[in-house]
């Protein structure tokens, strides 16, 4: 048992059962003989983990026969770029909503690629919430509409996602994958850097509905183009062999656990918790509209700087680590993804109460 619980935004906690049975793979996987770190990524061992890992992956989310599970490289910041490349046609418009830092890049790549309308945006209101649908200026038919799921650095989240009709809706689901029930045949696309809520940094994953494999131009490099490495089952070139290792292990402890259902109702239990205190008390302010709240990514400012940082370093202390809030924001963020088990949120409220009574 380790003495830390870790609310790091990214790369984030893992399960305590998984670096277990990663640390064996590490000297010995599947009986081969050889470190995880040193098996093909073409060997049957291998290849049958990855199926495996596929399976899980579509088990886990229910995801429908017409979409292809991909593991890639180059984060999520990839994707910015491999979606407009894919599926933004010359003489075609995207559909992207700006929802704070991530949903920005993802725009300013696109915008290099093709034609962008940005359909809604909150940075007026410094991005402390989702825009209601209402504000959407959705194009009638354009090539796909990109959403943020989960707003890692501002601490907002989709509640209900915006009906696109025909229009495919591509999804960065980063810091929000397998944390509660979605329905995936609503979208075209859902991609996620797998170092927050599914693994390790190293590897990304893709859901791709398969009509919008083969689309890209002709001249489009191999490695940018879905099309190759969905025919190859993520394999077409050296894949993140032991990143993948890892995801693959995340993924069976969740459906040991119940599943993503179960994920949802203990996530949700979590950030009660935290919300309940936030809302209860004059010395903790959360900027987040209630109903853009996110249930992983939880910010909030105490009345000074001064504050703030002797919050994050007391709390360090105590073995509760990786508080400090992003940058641009500033304060306090507590990530709390589906590792971070509630013994640590609990631990987490207990110290933000004896913290406000001793400093307010
Ligand atoms: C962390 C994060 C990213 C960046 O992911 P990389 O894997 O570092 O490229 C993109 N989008 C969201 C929502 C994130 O949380």
């Amino acid at each position: 048992m380790r003495n830390v619980f870790i609310f790091n935004p990214g790369p984030a906690v893992l399960p305590e059962p998984v670096l277990e049975s990663t640390s064996k793979a590490v000297l010995d996987f599947a009986g081969t003989g050889m470190s995880i770190m040193e098996v093909s990524h073409r060997s049957k061992q291998f290849d049958a983990l990855l199926v495996e890992t596929v399976n899980l992956v579509k088990k886990a989310m229910e995801i429908p026969d017409n979409y292809k599970v991909l593991f890639l490289q180059g984060g999520a910041t990839m994707q910015f770029a491999m979606v407009p490349i894919n599926l933004l046609a010359e003489g075609r418009v995207a559909d992207y909503v700006d929802t704070g830092y991530f949903a920005s890049r993802a725009i300013k790549e696109a915008k290099l690629i093709g034609k962008v309308n940005v359909a809604a945006s909150t940075k007026d209101d410094n991005y402390t919430r989702i825009p209601r649908a209402s504000e959407l200026k959705l194009t009638k038919d354009a090539a796909y509409c990109h959403i943020t799921s989960n707003n890692t650095i501002y601490g907002t989240q989709w509640q209900t996602f915006p009906e696109t009709g025909d229009v495919p809706l591509v999804a960065d689901m980063s810091s929000d994958i397998l944390s509660r029930r979605i329905d995936v045949k609503k979208f075209g696309i859902i991609y996620a850097g797998a170092q927050k809520n599914m693994g390790p940094a190293g590897v990304t994953c893709v859901i791709l509905r398969e009509d919008l494999i083969g689309r890209a131009p002709e001249n489009t490099p191999q490695m940018l183009n879905y099309k190759p490495h969905a025919e190859n089952n993520s394999c077409y070139n050296t894949c993140p062999v032991t990143a993948i290792f890892v995801v693959h292990e995340v993924l069976k402890w969740l459906l040991d656990k119940g599943g993503v259902p179960e994920m949802e109702k203990v996530n949700e239990a979590k950030a009660r918790l935290i919300y309940e205190i936030l809302d209860a008390s004059s010395f903790y302010r959360a900027p987040v509209e209630k109903d853009s709240r996110s249930r992983m990514n939880i910010p909030f400012k105490l009345p000074t700087e001064e504050l703030d940082n002797e919050f994050v370093a007391q709390a360090s202390k105590k073995g509760l680590v990786g508080l400090k809030g992003h940058r641009a924001v500033g304060g306090i963020r507590a990530s709390i993804y589906n590792a971070m088990p509630m013994e640590g949120v609990e631990r987490l409220a207990e110290f933000m109460r004896e913290f406000e009574k001793s400093h307010s």
